[in-house]
């Protein structure tokens, strides 16, 4: 089991009024597959992965990382596993506009105090494992959005995650280049032995995931 949660709640306080992020959730990640947590605007999926990916702190219930009880870890030990043990995709891909495809790529190598070398030929391999072998000095500017995607899917896979944390990954491309990014992370699962968690409202990656979980209004159901 990579990622547990029992009774995982969220709840946000603005002034006087409450909102509920999430409500009570249960949920269980196997190692090497693929979850679909599926959802509209609103219904609490960034607030979930926020929560998984040790980003933030659950107002009651918890989370398991890798048969850890995460609430009993200070901040330093939060932000270790998190660093060695988790990558992140999002919607807009949060490439650093300045660098190539090959520095975004090598930037959470660096932050692990990775060696030079290693880094730059541990990002190679991973740009070429994406497809984009003949991109590795693109900017930002200069790749279409798919290709971003898939600076930030690589980028992800930096430091050897045993999860990949997926917020609307598709949100932003169009059907056909979103395809692709989902076959892309489904096949992270054979191609990297890694676990990938996506939260989306494109009900093409619950076709191709192991397990899919329904998210409304803070609560989920298992399909
Ligand atoms: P989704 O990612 O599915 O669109 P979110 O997890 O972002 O949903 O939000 C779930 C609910 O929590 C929404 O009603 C949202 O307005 C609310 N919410 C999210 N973040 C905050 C916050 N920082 N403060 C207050 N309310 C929030
Ligand atoms: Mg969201």
């Amino acid at each position: 089991m990579i990622a547990k949660t029992t009774d995982l709640t969220r709840v946000y306080r603005l002034g006087a009024s409450t909102i509920l992020g999430v409500n009570k959730v249960n949920l269980e990640v196997e190692e090497a597959t693929l979850v679909s947590i599926v959802g509209p605007s609103g219904s609490g999926k960034t607030t979930l992965l926020n929560l998984i990916g040790l980003c933030d702190h659950p107002t009651s219930g918890k989370v398991f990382f890798m048969e850890k009880d995460t609430s009993r870890l200070n901040d330093t030990e939060r932000r270790n596993l998190r660093l060695q043990n988790i990558g992140f995709v999002f919607q807009t891909f949060n490439l650093l506009p300045t660098l190539t495809a090959l520095e975004n790529v090598e930037l959470p190598m660096a932050l692990a105090k990775k060696s030079q070398a290693a880094q730059r030929e541990e990002a190679a391999r991973l740009l070429k494992a994406v497809g984009l072998a003949k991109r590795l000095q693109h900017r930002p500017r200069e790749l279409s959005v798919g290709e971003m995607q898939r600076v930030a899917i690589a980028r992800a896979l930096a430091n050897h995650p045993s999860l990949i944390l997926a917020d609307e990954p598709t949100g932003e491309l169009d059907s056909k280049t979103g395809f692709e990014v989902i076959n892309l992370l489904s096949e992270l699962r054979r191609k990297e032995k890694t676990t990938v968690i996506v939260a989306t409202h494109d009900e093409r990656v619950a076709r191709v995931a192991d397990k899919t979980y329904r998210i409304l209004d803070g609560s989920i159901t298992q399909e």
